[in-house]
């Protein structure tokens, strides 16, 4: 009876080792798994270029870390974080765009939001308490001075105005104040001028709404609560694209913002008094100038022969704009590929994609899925490891190994990166370096 007993129980618990065992196994294997994958993409981020984090980013307490991978998944902007060795790491630093959603949901309390060890850093404005450069006159609100986000941008460029206006009572002076730049920060000081009363002029290189305009179509924005001047509280959280942009012409119509557009800054150079500054079409004399660059720079250009004609475009603002027509774009990145998708959307489009590397290996998985699916269904065509050549009137012309591949073509959208406007800075004379605790 006994031994019947002990083998019914050794049966049991067989059979739980083996019922544990299968749940297990295929756990740890997902588990693996996914770390491969996480590591995968680490690893093209480092051959990008795109694993440093460039603004305000999650500092972390790894003694801390649990490694439950919470942070991971609460990232607005996709796989910023991933868990490697049962540690969180920055897979993907350039994506970050600090909202702090994982510090906020850790829930152990390991990850800090910051700029980390800044005084190495090259890309970081040296500025006073007041945003004020090294050049006396010329300061810096928004993303330029190395923290992203909205909020940020549009309270900085709200006490830039306030600094300058209380520095010219002071000494009696009137100001004469030219925004350079009408993204979140550009508006806001403008905005603040207006409330203000003080003379004041916003030139930008395009439209205004700045990194905005070139978000994805309807992409959901978060926004932290901060007082627009003028227009009060911005308490909605979330925004989409088109309802932010809508907010600034709202605005820019309502109090007649003085804003020229198209205006490319070149050169800043001292006068007696103030400065001239430099545009494409024009030059600016001011005695206060607020730079509201942001961080995307201008649109690289290829550096190819007939890149200066009308058909070549560096962003994509409306694709319901072009029907029937030969398409190519240039880069696998993100916004190239987004792009393509919603020109091949459009009716009769033919849509190329010329890439210079053998594959897409840093998409965000939504548009990794899509161009996939794309290329299946033969809505897309790409030719990887390709690089222009030359763009003609009705055709352009691509080098795969070596061999020339000749397509029609209609209009060519290029999608490769932007040159950083800090040689411009340092041409101006602004230091870099270390940036003060009041921007933080
Ligand atoms: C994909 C993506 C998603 C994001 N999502 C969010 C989000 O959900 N929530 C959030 O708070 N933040 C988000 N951000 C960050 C946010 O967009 C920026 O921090 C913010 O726009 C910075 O504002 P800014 O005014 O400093 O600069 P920008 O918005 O970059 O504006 C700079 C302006 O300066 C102009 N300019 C640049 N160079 C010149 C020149 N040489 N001459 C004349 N004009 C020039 C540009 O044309 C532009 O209009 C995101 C960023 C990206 C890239």
């Amino acid at each position: 009876m006994d031994i019947l007993n002990l083998s019914e129980s050794t049966d049991t618990i067989i059979l739980a080792v083996i019922i544990i065992l299968a749940a297990l196994i295929p756990y740890i294997f997902s588990l693996v798994n996914k770390e491969k994958k996480i590591r995968k993409l680490y690893r093209n981020a480092v051959d990008e270029g795109t694993d440093k984090p460039l603004l305000q980013h999650p500092i972390f307490d790894l003694a801390a870390c649990i490694g439950c991978g919470v942070c991971t998944e609460v990232c607005p902007e996709g796989r910023v974080l991933g868990v490697i060795n049962g540690k969180v790491a920055i897979v993907n630093g350039a994506r970050c765009v600090g909202h702090g959603e994982c510090a906020r949901h850790c829930p152990v309390g390991a990850i800090k939001i910051g700029l980390g060890d800044i005084s190495i850093r090259e890309d970081i404005p040296k500025l006073s308490a007041d945003f004020e450069t090294s050049v006396p006159g010329i300061y810096i609100a928004g993303e330029l001075g190395g923290l992203a986000l909205i909020r940020n941008a549009i309270e900085q460029g709200v006490k830039v105005v306030d600094a300058i206006a209380a520095k010219a009572a002071a000494t009696k002076q009137k100001e004469n104040i030219l925004i350079i730049g009408a993204g979140p920060a550009g508006i806001a000081a403008a905005l603040q001028c207006v409330k203000k009363k003080l003379n004041y002029r916003i030139i930008d290189q395009e439209f205004p709404g700045g990194t905005i305009l070139n978000y994805p179509r309807r992409k959901l924005t978060l926004v932290q609560k901060v007082h627009l001047p003028l227009y009060g509280e911005m308490s909605k959280q979330t925004y989409s694209k088109e309802d932010l942009l809508e907010l600034w012409d709202e605005m820019i119509d309502k109090y007649e913002i003085k804003i020229q557009t198209m205006q490319k800054l070149e050169s800043i150079t001292p006068l007696e008094k103030g400065y001239a500054v430099k545009t494409n079409q024009a030059t600016f004399q001011a005695e206060q100038i607020i730079l509201a660059l942001g961080r995307r720079g201008i649109p690289r250009k290829l550096g190819v022969p007939g890149e200066a004609l009308t058909k070549v475009m560096y962003k994509l603002i409306d694709t319901s704009s072009y029907t029937h027509n030969k398409l190519l774009v240039v880069g696998g990145g993100d916004s190239a590929v987004e792009a393509a998708m919603g020109l091949a959307h459009q009716t009769g489009n033919q849509v190329t994609i010329s890439y210079r590397k053998e594959n897409f290996f840093r998409l965000k998985k939504r548009n990794n899925d899509a161009i996939q699916s794309a290329l299946k269904l033969k809505e897309v065509q790409v030719i990887f490891s390709s690089t222009v050549k030359e763009i003609l009137e009705d055709k352009v012309i691509l080098v795969q190994a070596g061999k020339e591949i000749e397509l029609q073509n209609d209009y060519t959208f290029i999608f490769a990166g932007g040159v950083l406007p800090f040689k411009l800075l340092e041409s101006i004379g602004i230091s870099f370096g270390k940036v003060v605790e009041s921007q933080l």
